[in-house]
């Protein structure tokens, strides 16, 4: 498990299936900070969070409950 890189927090890791690619999504409950990571390797995906920005959240809320 990772530790968040601004405040040091457990990372929550959330592992996709985009386009065919394992994505693994990390993110931090406290500062919201978000990364994401295919096949292992750092991408920014700038443009293609804004169309999947209703995954996250919908993953975010049932692994809080
Ligand atoms: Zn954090």
């Amino acid at each position: 498990m990772s530790s968040c890189q601004g405040c040091g927090h457990e990372l929550v890791e959330i592992g996709l299936t985009i386009d065919g690619s394992r994505i693994v999504m990390r993110s931090c409950s406290t500062c919201d900070t978000r990364s994401w990571h295919r096949d292992g390797d750092p991408v920014h995906l700038d443009g293609v969070l804004t169309d999947l920005s209703a995954v996250p959240t919908r993953y975010r809320r049932s692994l809080s409950s």
